[in-house]
This record gives structure tokens, sequence and C-alpha cells, in this order.
């Protein structure tokens, strides 16, 4: 009986009848920006909100257990967590990037190295040649992200992490697209996870934020310290909505994988359908490798239609799913990515990553699975 429950019932049971006023068994909100001192002499745990607070101190134990950390720091969103990552290095320092990143992390890096702050070397990591190359360089940090938004390319995280470490490079990973309930990039070698809580872990679609996982204590010391110094940490009230959709964050990810898996089966026999991006199938590239570093495909996915025509038509008449950016909310959104998330973008890099305009994303909720069906059905018709 000594040993530690599983982590599911970890992250179920974190925090709860914990709150030493009241008994309270769900989590109290603490809003407050400043904590007494108990005398002059000593400070108690918690002295400025900036600095700590007990709800953002919850989300980050039960974040450290899921992905196997030692510690975490709660930012305001996805973008500030991997701006933090950037206090690890120096000035003039390199990082190497996926080329096929999200998009807001292609931005960040590309005005960084232009302010002088960094230099980034955007390489197609799959490439071995290309991350070879780009390794004898030396940089400081290389960011991994698999699967890639929108095409879901995976990426061999025990394979670049290994060769990026040999070269002394921090190895981050941005573990937004599966969660750790599907990839746990720091069993697999990299040594900093970076989440947009937004996605999967908060589940909800009513929070924008972000944490920074790491697996070694003086890595988390650095990135605490820097959160505070920059005054990058989460607000209170967003940790609190974070850890409550945390809770059922396994549970809410077997049914949008389970519904992703159907909907993806059934596009690839459509006729409408030329494409089908989704590491679930068998015929899909990245199936092996899904294979030995996740433990399932996860609910996102993306298919080509015949023409952008087509495409126009379903995204406007399509019922149930939403019309919107984001993804891993309970409810199932689609996209266009080369006119929504990805027009940032130019459209020559565009489309040598393979985004057309006949190319539509989709994050799969919690629906039932015949309603969804039945909705891309008509939409498709
Ligand atoms: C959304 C997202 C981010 C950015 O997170 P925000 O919470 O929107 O700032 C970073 N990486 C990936 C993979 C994302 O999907």
């Amino acid at each position: 009986m000594t040993d530690k429950p599983h982590i599911q019932t970890q992250i179920v049971q974190a925090e709860i009848g914990s709150d030493p006023a009241f008994g309270a068994v769900a989590p109290p909100l603490y809003t407050s920006s400043t904590y007494l001192w108990p005398s002059v002499e000593e400070k108690g745990p918690y002295d400025y909100g900036r600095t700590a607070n007990p709800n953002r101190a919850g989300l980050s134990k039960a974040l450290s257990i899921l992905e196997g950390g030692s510690s975490t720091v709660i930012t305001s969103s996805g973008m500030s967590a991997i701006d933090l990552c950037l206090n690890l290095i120096k000035a003039d320092d390199l990082i190497i990037a996926p080329h096929d990143c999200y998009g807001g992390t292609h931005r960040l890096l590309t005005h960084r190295a232009a302010q002088g702050r960094v230099r980034v070397l955007f390489i197609d990591q799959s490439d071995p040649e290309a991350l070879h190359e780009a390794l004898d360089e030396k940089p400081a940090m290389v960011l991994i992200e698999t699967p890639s938004n929108p095409l879901m390319r995976l990426v061999d995280i025990s394979k670049i992490a290994k060769l990026s470490k040999a070269c002394g490079a921090i190895v981050v990973a941005d573990n937004t697209f599966l969660s750790p309930v599907r990839q746990q990039p720091l069993s697999l070698g990299c040594d900093i996870v970076v989440h947009s809580t937004t996605k999967y872990l908060n589940g909800h679609s009513d929070v924008v934020g972000g944490a920074v996982i790491a697996k070694s204590a003086e890595h988390g010391e650095t990135l605490a310290w820097w959160a505070n110094c920059a005054g990058v940490t989460g607000s209170p009230f967003d940790a609190w909505q974070t850890l409550r959709g945390l809770r059922t964050l396994s549970a809410r990810m077997d049914i949008q994988e389970s519904n992703a898996e159907a909907i993806a089966k059934y596009l690839k026999k459509h006729k409408a359908v030329t494409k089908v991006y989704y590491p679930g199938l068998r015929s899909d590239p990245g199936y092996k490798l899904m294979k030995a570093q996740q433990s399932g495909p996860g609910a996102m996915l993306s298919f080509e239609l015949e023409t952008p025509a087509l495409a126009a038509k379903a995204l406007n008449s399509i019922e149930i799913f939403q019309l919107a950016a984001s993804l891993g909310g309970v409810e199932s959104l689609i996209c266009q990515p080369s006119t929504m998330t990805h027009r940032g973008m130019a459209e020559s890099a565009r489309l040598e990553a393979g985004i057309t305009d006949n190319l539509l994303r989709l994050s799969v909720g919690m629906e039932t699975e015949n309603d969804l069906i039945k909705a891309l059905d008509k939409a498709l018709s």
C-alpha cells in the first residue's frame, strides 16, 4: 500500500481536500496579489502573486507529475512559455526549429532573431542530412514540435534529442498537439516541455495559458527566476480553471481520439477526399513512428478535397463543427489553415509546406461519432 497511486489518480486528486481554512473539497481560488508575513524576519510560503500563487502551484505540481518533470512554470500563454525558454540561452546563440512549427512560434523566433536576440535556423528535422548540417553549427537550443501543424508529420524525438544533446544543445519539445497522455518528451530524452495549456490541457476553450516543464531542477530554477523577473506568470483564475480541466484530460483524449480515428477512416473512403493526414491510419507515413513514440494518434487531423471550391462549400455549410482556429477543446472545430491559422505565412512558404486552399483541419471533439460523421457527410455531399 506504500506504492504511489497511478498518475491518473494523482491528477484527479490534485489539491482536492487540501483547503486549510474551511476544509473545502474543491481547491479555493486565491486571487490576492500579496500575502501576510508572519513577522518581519520571516516570510510565509507566498509573498507576492507574480512570484508564486497557490493555484499556479497546484497546477504546476499536476503538470510535473504528468510530464515526469522536476518543476513547472505556469505562464500567461503558450507563446510566453516558448519565449521564456529563450532565457536559457545567451544572445547570439543558435536555435534550430522545425520549418513547419506553429505559426506563432515561427513569428516569435524570426523577430527575436531580427532583433539580434538569438540566431535561428528553420529546418526539416525529418531530413537527416539537414539535421546533421544544422547540428554542425553548434546550436544552443533545439526545438521539436511533433506532430506538426496542420499536416500531422512526425519526427523521431529520441533520435533528435540524442544527436542534439551530443553537441551540447538544450532540447525543448512543444507537446501541445498530443498532451502528456499521448506523448512524454522528457522520457524520450528532451530537457524541457512546453505547452499551450489553452488546448488539450484545459480542454474547454475558455482559457489562454502556457506551461514550461523542466526535467532538471537547475533549468526549473532558472525558468522560475526569469518568469518572476519578467512577469510572464499566469493568472490564478486561469490556473484554477486549467487544473479543473486537467482532471478529465485522459478521458477526454480517449473519446476525442476514438472519434478522430472513426472520422479518418470515413474520410479515407470518401470519393471527394483526395488525401487524409492522420498518423493513426495504417497507410499514413507516420504510423510506425506514432506506434513507437506515442501511446495513440491523438484527435487532430487534416484532409484535402478535390477543389478549393469544394473546401469552401464544406466550410460554409458544415453543421456541428465550429468554424474557428485553435484546437483541443471538447467541441469540434474546423478550419482552413491557408486562410486562417497559417495566413501569416508567405504564400510560397505555405505552398512549399503543402498547405493549399483544398486543405481543411479538424480538431475532433467529444460529440458522438455518429453525429460528427453525419455532419461531414452532409457537408461533403
Ligand atoms: C496554440 C499553440 C501555441 C501558442 O499557444 P497560445 O496559448 O495560443 O499562446 C504554441 N504551440 C502550439 C503547437 C500551439 O498549438
